[in-house]
């Protein structure tokens, strides 16, 4: 392998590309994949949307930055818009889903330090949970493998299994200022919460006066067919955290909440240098030009359908190497019997990405813009990489 100058953090297959268009990703040699990873859930209306080009070339020849120092009126204009189009009334832009996450914990404890409870911020979350990698969102997230080598815990999370009320209650106290939950646990292997306990989830936080914070930053902006997750269970957070494809792939990130959430993030209290920026705003609002236009969440959801149909009829014609379909719209997920890493891989060979997760399941994450011909190829690769690892094993099972 030839040196690199950078960290060596990720294990990144060799694999260079050179440009994209729609769901496809090309390499200099002219090798076309189709991408069912969308960048970890990011291109939601695929590589190089004309209308994604078109508002970053024109604010590109504008303005790129001036800071939140000033009055910016795409930011103002985005942020209404998600306001708009959700429970939330304030909305405070960022970079990153982790970062959103961090404004999503800080809001939360400011909200009961305004309230005189200082004591208060303490955050429950579920196990198989994955909120970011900061030091903060790893201490929310609770994986041991990615605390592990970075000094103490940040205090203030209490973790418990996903879907046990009672183990929540049990934790909850005076203390607590918050529930923090994705809707659909993304890298935690592409697991619905079921919409009972997200209700219960929001009546506890009433009866309780505790805020409910939702992570959305991968199940968001129309993945699962609707524009939130949360929408499917008819309740709505008091904050929420998004990122991902809100900016179809410019680096972005928001919080969103209610007027009562937002109260206690007066100036001062927090900030970005880069967060809400011209350039991100003009994408994020180019974006949601595209994602509520009329018919697109319905055309999601039916493409949602037939792609996860397909899968659980590859599912049933190859056991040994997949064993369940999960997930909905296009935030879908096979549990693979064989190990995902070789599936992931197989994949790759049949020229085709998707993204592997926790508990065995490989991710099926597509641009939203996805057509029946486009599932039908994207299948028919799956199926091609399956024969290559039945192959495989019988040769193993050969040789043993
Ligand atoms: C990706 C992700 C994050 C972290 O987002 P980054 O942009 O990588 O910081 C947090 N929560 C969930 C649910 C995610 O999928």
């Amino acid at each position: 392998m030839s040196a690199s100058a950078l960290f060596g953090n990720y294990a990144r297959s060799a694999l260079e590309f050179d440009h994209g268009e729609g769901v496809w990703l090309v390499t200099k040699d002219g090798r076309r994949f189709l991408d069912c990873g969308s960048g970890i859930a990011v291109n939601v209306v695929g590589h190089s949307h004309p209308h994604l080009v078109e508002a970053l070339k024109l604010q590109a020849e504008k303005l790129w930055h001036v800071s939140n120092l000033h009055k910016l009126p795409e930011q103002e204009r985005l942020g209404a818009r998600l306001a708009e189009a959700t429970f939330a009334d304030r909305v405070f832009f960022c970079n990153s889903g982790a970062e959103a996450m961090e404004a999503a914990i800080k809001t939360a404890r400011r909200f009961h330090f305004d309230q005189g409870n200082p004591e208060r911020f303490h955050i429950v979350t579920f196990e198989g949970a994955f909120h970011g990698r900061t030091l903060g969102t790893i201490a929310a997230g609770g994986q041991a493998k990615y605390l592990e080598g970075f000094g103490p815990k940040a205090p203030g999370f209490d973790q418990v299994p996903a879907g046990d009320l009672e183990a929540l209650k049990s934790v909850i106290g005076p203390q607590t200022a918050a529930i923090a939950i994705e809707p659909v646990q993304g890298e935690g292997g592409i697991r619905e919460i079921p919409t009972e306990f997200l209700r219960q989830l929001r009546s506890l936080c009433d009866d309780e006066g505790i805020l409910l914070i939702l992570d959305e930053i991968q199940s968001g902006v129309g993945r699962t067919g609707k524009l939130f997750a949360h929408e499917w269970a008819g309740i709505s957070p008091d904050i929420m955290a998004i990122a991902k494809g809100i900016g179809g792939g410019f680096p972005m990130g928001a919080c969103l909440a209610t007027d009562a959430a937002a109260a206690g993030m007066v100036p001062g209290t927090h900030g970005t240098t880069f967060g809400g920026n011209p350039l991100a705003m003009a994408v994020g609002n180019a974006v949601l030009d595209v994602v509520l236009a009329d018919g697109f969440l319905e055309t999601v959801r039916s493409s949602g359908l037939v792609f996860k149909q397909k899968l659980a009829g590859l599912v049933d014609e190859h056991p040994h190497v997949f064993s369940e379909v999960r997930g909905s719209g296009l935030m879908l997920g096979i549990k693979c019997a064989a190990p995902v890493a070789d599936v992931v891989t197989a994949a790759r060979d049949a020229d085709l990405l998707a993204v592997p997760a926790g508990d065995n399941v490989l991710r099926i994450l597509p641009p939203l813009t996805i057509n029946e011909d486009e599932i039908a190829e994207a299948v028919a690769r799956l199926e091609k990489a399956a024969h290559a690892l039945e192959g495989r094993l019988t040769l193993e099972g050969a040789a043993e």
